[in-house]
């Protein structure tokens, strides 16, 4: 880990109530006055939730954002909600291309590269979701597929834009209930490769963009992925969707 400041967020999926949703925020807020000022929270929750928590959280470092987005600003989607109305809720962050957007709703590598797109023009912070995945990794390809993930994902993407990205590793094997952890030698080296190529792409810029992984992270884990060197912070489900459980983490970084 360099000595940039930690990012530890969760997203929620589809698994919270609104009341749900504020009890938990209500908590954060309280464990957030305690935590160094060296981490930075961040909290993905379902888009009905996003104006109600992004005002529980006013007054507090605390970050709120989005699961998705589409790339157009606007028109006939139905079902789908645009950088335009993400930007006027107050929100700077939104999560693209997570692998269950992938696997259930079929999208694709030149679809994550629209919505980053969209979202840096919006001036919405792109938190770019790759992983390869079981077969992948079996197969030992699984460089060559994140490689060409986040290649596509910041297609047009100038350096004077990449500031705004943050990229999070997350392997499909490694993800969910099925998922098995990774060991941290992996992740490592996965995160090494990633390095390597936003700086291919970017020089010195790449150097300072945040690489979260994400994948089965738990109390028992986590701090021998912090440990890697060009690991950024964590991106969090099941192990965040429980306060204390959150807790026991937040406190222990
Ligand atoms: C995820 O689904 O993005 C994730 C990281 O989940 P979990 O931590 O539960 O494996």
């Amino acid at each position: 880990m360099s000595n940039q400041k930690v990012l530890l967020g969760t997203n929620w999926k589809m698994t919270k109530t609104l009341s749900e949703g504020r009890q938990y925020v209500k908590q954060l807020r309280e464990i957030e006055q305690q935590l160094s000022d060296q981490i930075e929270l961040f909290i993905i929750p379902s888009f009905p939730h996003l104006y109600p928590l992004k005002e529980d959280v006013q007054g507090t470092s605390i970050n709120i954002g989005a699961q998705n987005m589409h790339w157009e600003e606007k028109g006939a989607y139905t079902g789908e909600v645009s950088p335009v109305m993400l930007k006027e809720l107050g929100l700077d962050l939104v999560e693209i291309g997570h692998s269950e957007r992938r696997q259930y709703y079929n999208e694709n590598d030149v679809d994550v590269n629209k919505k980053v797109v969209a979202a840096l023009r919006h001036d919405l912070k792109a938190l770019v979701c790759i992983g390869e995945n079981a077969t992948d990794k079996t197969m030992n390809v699984g460089k060559e597929k994140v490689r060409q993930q986040l290649k596509i994902a910041l297609q047009h993407v100038p350096a004077e834009d990449v500031d705004n990205v943050i990229v999070a590793y997350e392997p499909v094997w490694a993800i969910g209930e099925n998922g098995l952890p990774a060991d941290a030698d992996y992740v490592a080296e996965q995160h090494d490769e990633i390095r390597k190529l936003l700086v291919e792409l970017y020089g010195n810029k790449g150097v300072e963009t945040p690489i979260l992984y994400g994948g089965s992270v738990n109390k028992r884990n986590f701090e021998s992925y912090l440990n890697c060197q060009n690991v950024s912070g964590l991106f969090i489900g099941r192990a965040a969707w429980d306060i204390d459980s959150f807790r026991d983490i937040l406190f222990t970084v």
